[in-house]
């Protein structure tokens, strides 16, 4: 049996490819794409049928924190020219979720920059909840406030929220190329202390920081290990005025693999093509669709996206359709209740100089929270 019939084969008994074979995804060849996508996306369709569920970010709170993670554009000592601003009122952020709403979004996150919540700020963020649910009860809100306290997560879990992110990022191996401030160990125990209130964990990674192939299968394993509910995918948005700026080692075809990858070790988890899809796929994009079962609408915390419109419109051309707030996200053996299922940092030095016109790929952010103007849903 081909290494991609495996992998599909696997994937549809929730089995784990074996580190061999994850790498081996990465290694296909562009011939080799269409069968890559082909065979992630059977694994898709039999765990999350043609839906594609819309997530829409909300942030809070933007730059000024005070840890160093070099791909952050709100990181200490950016540079980077983007809105900043102290946190959003309840109202204000129920306007702004309520946009995404309109749009089809049935998760609203909830953003936060900084190294973690005091405990005044996990009530102005239960205080905005309630803002939230007041219009719309059924939401899915997921808070990404940094690293948990004692007790915290418990009083977001009381407060309505259904699910908590924090990232991985990367391996524990490149943790400290990426940050001096916190390690790899600091961020998984946040997302264990998420899943024991009772939150449903979120938890990514980021692609395109001068990670190996192994970093991303490490990353990928670690994730599955952890039990996570969905897995953001990301991909470096390159800012000026930070450490990672210039840096596109990515192709749109790598994009893919990675996300198939990411497919492969977790099968039947909501994979979300998040921030960087629109720059590094880019006409690529529909053909992800294949892979994830989730993306974000509209703009990213400090970076524009595409437009809301033209997201709805990608989903449809691709014969994908929106999932409604009345089917469940995820696959029955994973939802509540059942059983689990089994089974400032240096620059990087050797960074690509940037091909001629990337960089002008990346808006910054300008509109929706924290500005007078519309949000993009
Ligand atoms: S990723 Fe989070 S913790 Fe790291 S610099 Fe950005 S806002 Fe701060």
């Amino acid at each position: 049996m081909s290494l991609l019939e495996t992998m599909a084969d696997k994937g549809l008994r929730r089995e784990p490819p074996t580190r061999a074979e994850a790498l081996a995804v990465l290694a296909t060849s562009d011939d080799d794409l269409l069968d890559v996508v082909a065979a992630a996306g059977r694994v898709r369709r039999h765990w999350f049928g043609r839906r594609v569920k819309l997530n829409y970010l909300v942030n809070l709170k933007s730059g000024l924190c005070p840890e160093d993670c070099t791909y952050c554009s709100q990181r200490l000592g950016s540079k980077a020219d983007i809105l900043t601003y102290t946190w959003l009122k309840p109202e204000q952020a129920a306007d702004a979720a309520a946009a995404g709403m309109a749009a089809g979004a049935k998760r609203v996150c909830l953003v936060a920059s900084g190294r973690g919540p005091t405990d005044r700020d996990v009530g102005r963020v239960a205080d905005t909840i309630a803002a939230i649910k007041d219009r719309s009860p059924d939401v899915e809100i997921c808070a990404c406030l940094g690293f948990l306290g004692e007790g915290q997560g418990e009083r977001l879990r009381e407060a309505g929220a259904h699910a908590y992110n924090h990232n991985l990022n990367t391996s524990d191996a490149q943790y400290a190329d990426i940050c001096t401030t916190h390690d790899f160990s600091d961020r998984a125990d946040t997302v264990q202390r998420a899943q024991a209130a009772g939150l449903s964990p979120c938890s990514g990674l980021i692609a395109g920081m001068g990670e190996t192939d192994e970093d991303l299968v490490d990353v990928a394993f670690a994730l599955r290990g952890l039990d996570v509910d969905s897995v953001p995918v990301n991909f470096l948005i390159p800012f000026e005025g930070t450490p990672l700026a210039g840096r596109w080692s990515l192709t749109p075809q790598r994009c893919l693999r990675i996300l198939a990858m990411v497919r492969f070790v977790c099968p039947d988890v909501e994979v979300r093509l998040a921030g960087g899809r629109e720059i590094h796929l880019r006409s690529l994009q529909p053909l992800a669709l294949h892979i994830v079962n989730s993306i974000f609408l509209g703009d990213y915390l400090t970076s524009e996206g595409q437009a809301g419109k033209a997201d709805l419109d990608m989903i449809a051309d691709a014969g994908f359709e929106v999932e409604g707030a009345d089917v469940p996200t995820m696959p029955g053996h994973r939802r509540e209740g059942s059983a689990a299922p089994e089974a400032e940092a240096e620059p990087v030095s050797d960074a690509e100089p940037a091909p001629a016109g990337h960089a002008d790929l990346v808006a910054v952010r300008r509109r929706g929270a924290g500005t007078d103007l519309p949000p993009n849903a």
